[in-house]
């Protein structure tokens, strides 16, 4: 008789686990709190008039704005590919030096845009260019597309006294990346053991030193120092605290693109469900988890909100790493520090998310697919963020405008978008309820009168946000962190939470909070090595 597995959340790391145990036999089930998949990329669909927030089952005649609440720029689409390959007894988990699916014929990293044969059955991804488009306060901007003649082109209108430390940049970073991604990505550091073996490469490459302190080597100009580290606050990383290892997000991005799901990420998560049910798996929704059955010091199962008990030979948690612990696991079975190593833990920022649908008649935008608008500080705004959790009157914001890749995403005429800006969590005390509607106020009028989406206040047709509140209460997250645990030195490897208990046998962590991080691409690469410490524990 096959094997049970429970696992606790159906975001991105939970269903590429749920297809990873199924592909190795394990009767797997997903037991998700909200009504429809994904966690943070879950899908919020608006009614044609803007008024009225659809259920998962709801359309309009008229069409429905479509929302990805969350994660939007997909890289690594191999990974993705990976998962769409997967059969049962097809497992895929060997891990040589450098991934075979990353090596071309010649042996060398293979490069560029690929969608995959197998991705295709299920989902589009489309290559987007550039991949950022970053805004200075002055007015000023940057196109990153990852091709170096367009790099040096415009860092020498811009920055020209920088040409030469982007030479240098660009080998250190790759050296990053060769090492701590193509070989030591997969690695668990579960003991001290592997985790000192490393430290050498690390000190050697100075990837110890935090990112923003390790652009200062190469970059004199503020503009360059943010165009190469702002990309860690997208996965909750503050630039002036993350390790230089981070610097590897420029190079993965730079080797295989960035991607977009066509329909949204939230069409990827959906393809995800599928594979993971034609795998045989079966996801249930509207299933709170409120504790997780110990005995013996071993996870049996777990018992719902609606007071049903589920049994399983083993059981994961996809939820935050601090809400799982203090909450699903009784203080009777946690390790004697547990709760000290969980309060100590520094949560990541969190996130203000407006959503928002406007006519697009008339209307030229002068705007890419992503967008980064930085404000008037950086280094100043990230320590009120990160360390003096504050509200800052100013602030930076990444603007989404996926309808200018698919209009399918909003009704004729329209244009959906969403602008997020990072906000300290709650650990800040700020009221949310006396400050939202304002500041989402504050920050669209922004975004017309500089000129990003002119006269967008008279064309507006729905506008919603999101709050730490959301994080905290809706997807159960420590403190309202948007990211897991804050992805700095003393949280990172054998620091981060293992994807195999310390202290309960049978019961394993996937997703960001746990280890290698945050991030789509972290999260998959979570679930794989989750997946291959069951099957040693399993054999
Ligand atoms: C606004 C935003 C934008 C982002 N943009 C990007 C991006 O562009 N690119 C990128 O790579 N990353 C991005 N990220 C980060 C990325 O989205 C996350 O790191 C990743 O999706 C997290 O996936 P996960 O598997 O860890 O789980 P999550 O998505 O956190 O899902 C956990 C699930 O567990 C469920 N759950 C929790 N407790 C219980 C319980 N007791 N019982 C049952 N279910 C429970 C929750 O409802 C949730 O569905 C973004 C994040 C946010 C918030």
């Amino acid at each position: 008789m096959s094997q049970s597995a429970i696992i606790i959340g159906s975001g991105i790391g939970g269903l590429s686990l749920g297809i990873r145990l199924q592909s190795l036999g394990f009767q797997t089930t997903i037991l998700e709190k909200l009504d429809a998949p994904g966690g943070r990329a879950y899908v919020r669909r608006v009614s044609a008039d803007g008024s009225r927030i659809l259920n998962p089952l709801e359309t309009d005649p008229n069409g429905v704005f479509t929302f990805d609440m969350g994660p939007t720029v997909i890289t690594v689409p191999h990974f993705i590919e990976e998962l769409f390959s997967l059969e049962v007894g097809k497992s895929n988990l060997e891990l040589p030096d450098y991934p075979a699916s990353v090596l071309g014929d010649d042996k060398r990293i293979k490069t560029g845009f690929s969608s995959g044969e197998n991705t295709s059955k299920y989902v589009k991804l489309v290559p987007i260019l550039p991949f950022y488009r970053i805004y200075f306060d002055d007015g000023s901007h940057f196109d990153y597309d990852g091709d170096p003649e367009s790099t040096v082109r415009q860092i020498r209108q811009l920055a020209p006294e920088d040409l030469q430390g982007y030479e240098r940049f660009h080998t250190d970073a790759r050296a990053i990346f060769e090492r701590g991604f193509l070989e030591l990505g997969y690695t668990h550091f579960g003991d001290v053991g592997t985790m000192l073996k490393v430290v050498p490469d690390l000190i050697k490459l100075d990837a110890v030193r935090t990112l923003f302190s390790f652009t200062k080597k190469y970059f004199t100009s503020d503009k360059m120092r943010q165009v190469f580290s702002f990309e860690t606050l997208l996965v909750g990383g503050n630039p002036l605290a993350v390790p230089a290892i981070y610097a590897m997000i420029h190079f993965v991005e730079k080797t295989w693109g960035i991607h977009f799901a066509m329909g949204g990420t939230g069409a990827l998560v959906k393809a995800f469900v599928q594979k993971f049910e034609e795998l045989g798996g079966s996801i249930r929704y509207n299933s709170e988890v409120s504790s997780i059955n110990i005995e013996h010091k071993t996870a049996r199962g777990v018992s719902l909100a609606n007071g049903e008990n589920l049994s399983a030979n083993l059981v994961v948690s996809n939820g935050d790493y601090a809400n799982t612990h203090l909450k699903l696991i009784d203080a009777k079975h946690r390790f004697w520090n547990a709760d000290a190593r969980v309060k100590l833990t520094q949560q990541s920022m969190s996130l203000f998310v407006i959503y928002f649908g406007f006519k697009s008649d008339n209307l030229e935008l002068d705007l890419q697919h992503h967008n980064i608008i930085l404000g008037p500080r950086y280094e100043e705004l990230l320590k009120d963020i990160f360390g003096r959790k504050i509200l800052a009157k100013d602030f930076s914001q990444y603007l989404h405008v996926p309808t200018l890749t698919d209009p399918s995403l909003a009704p004729e005429g329209h244009h959906a978008a969403y602008t997020l800006v990072p906000v300290p969590h709650n650990g800040s005390r700020l009221d949310w309820d006396l400050l939202g509607e304002p500041f989402s106020n504050k920050i669209l009028g922004f975004l017309e009168d500089r000129g990003f989406i002119p006269g967008l206040i008279d064309r507006l047709v729905h506008k919603s946000f999101i709050t730490p509140d959301y994080f905290e209460g809706t997807l159960n997250s420590y403190l309202g962190n948007a990211f897991g645990p804050e992805p700095m030195l003393v949280q990172s490897a054998y620091f981060r939470p293992h994807n195999r208990s310390q202290d309960v046998k049978n019961f394993y962590m996937v997703g960001a909070g746990a280890q290698p991080g945050g991030g789509t691409p972290s999260v998959m690469m979570s679930a794989k090595m989750t997946a291959r410490l069951i099957k040693e524990d399993f054999k």
